[in-house]
């Protein structure tokens, strides 16, 4: 195969709807671009100035073709690595490099990658509310969309507490209760079974509010309603708790978007701690690492739900399609309905039909990037105070 030559690596911010999107383009000689996804929408300039400053350098006037080797170049050249800023920045490059691999081969990714395994993937996306019967609307209307698999939560995370007792002048911060959180979630398992039966599979993101052996009563406590996974259920540094929560309960757990380590990991899988991993593909630097993880998953029984979440840009969905067609050991794709405005800035992107994605089949990835629309759309910093969430007595825990 002769040479393809890197000829400008370029990214772009833009904000189409509530969150900051980062976009990488590969430019080469034979005129093929390609895109990919490094959406860090809290940090998107630092994304930016890593790409721009240091990745561009790097490999512009090298052969495009050698993804392999570019990958591991990328991830040590700059000897302190796997941050999240920098795997978002390997990863808009990575994906780029297999768009235009795959375009390069005229076919659509998932076929470059070994084709298909399955038909389609099942999607689940969001239902809320603050009260019982306004989360019943949310699900009877998803319901009769064509959703099978659908994610509850009663309030934000961790739940909207109504009985908090707070010392004298509390810090500004996004307030909850762990108590009052268990006591709501196990009955609204309790209330969704009762109203919908077997027929609904119910998940749900506990988002890492809780202590350990908090983590071990809720697991206890939703066993007879047979959740189709538990989300996060404690944060990755207290992984190892993981261990206790499966001695007392059968209820399937699924973790990872906030890994961007191989060693975070590592001891999950092959302890089989989780059922499901959920990292977040350009958060651990792109395509070449995730079919990586995908390997060891599958020999350890582990399935595989990408992270889906509204602060990835239509590229990235169109990538965890890709994934979740080859991949046999794919379980289902989280997605979140996007604006006129974002599908406009990325035409092509994937939809959802009765509840099944289906893998996009022109060549590449699949998913255009308007450069002039996107500029209509500058990227806003915002304080994030869903981030600052705090207990009663003030102290911080994780978001
Ligand atoms: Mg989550």
């Amino acid at each position: 195969m002769t040479p393809t030559i890197i000829k400008n690596i370029e990214c772009f911010v833009t904000r189409p709807d509530r969150h900051n999107l980062v976009t990488v383009r590969v430019t080469t000689d034979k005129g093929v671009t390609g895109h990919g996804c490094a959406t860090f929408q809290q940090r998107p300039l630092a994304v930016k100035t890593m790409v721009e400053e240091y990745l561009t350098p790097l490999l512009t006037g090298r052969d495009a073709n050698h993804i392999e080797d570019l990958w591991q170049m990328m991830n040590v050249n700059a000897y302190w690595r796997n941050g999240p800023v920098m795997n978002n920045a390997i990863s808009g490059v990575d994906m780029a490099l297999w768009d235009i691999k795959s375009q390069l081969a005229d076919m659509p990714l998932y076929q470059l990658l070994g084709g298909k395994s399955r038909d389609a993937i099942a999607a689940y996306t969001h239902a809320s509310g603050e009260t019982l019967e306004q989360l019943f609307t949310a699900v009877d209307g998803l319901l009769a969309q064509g959703y099978q698999h659908i994610r509850c939560q009663l309030g934000f995370y961790g739940g909207t507490p109504e009985q908090l007792r707070t010392p004298d002048n509390p810090t500004t911060g996004a307030y909850y209760s762990q108590q009052e959180y268990l006591h709501n979630t196990v009955a609204m398992f309790r209330a969704l079974r009762e109203k919908y039966g077997e027929k609904l599979n119910i998940l749900h993101d506990v988002h890492e509010r809780l202590f350990p052996q908090q983590a071990v009563q809720l697991a206890k406590q939703l066993e007879p309603y047979c959740p189709w996974f538990i989300e996060d259920i404690l944060p990755p540094q207290q992984s190892a708790w993981l261990e206790q929560v499966r001695q007392h309960s059968s209820v399937p757990l699924a973790m990872g978007e906030l890994f961007n380590n191989p060693a975070e990991w590592h001891d999950l899988i092959v302890n089989r701690r989780i059922d499901f991993i959920r990292c977040h593909i350009s958060q651990i630097g792109g395509i070449t690492p995730a079919l990586k993880l995908a390997v060891l998953c599958q020999a350890f029984g582990v399935r595989l739900a990408w992270h889906g979440p509204g602060d990835m840009s239509p590229i990235g969905v169109a990538v965890n399609t890709h994934l979740n067609i080859h991949l046999h050991n794919a379980a289902i794709q989280e997605f979140i309905p996007r604006s006129a405005a974002t599908d406009a800035v990325f035409p092509g992107a994937p939809q959802v039909k009765e509840g099944f994605i289906y893998p996009p089949e022109q060549s590449g990835i699949g998913v255009a990037f308007d450069e002039t629309l996107a500029k209509q759309y500058p990227v806003v910093y915002r304080p994030h105070d869903w981030t600052q969430s705090r207990l009663a007595d003030g102290a911080i825990h994780t978001p």
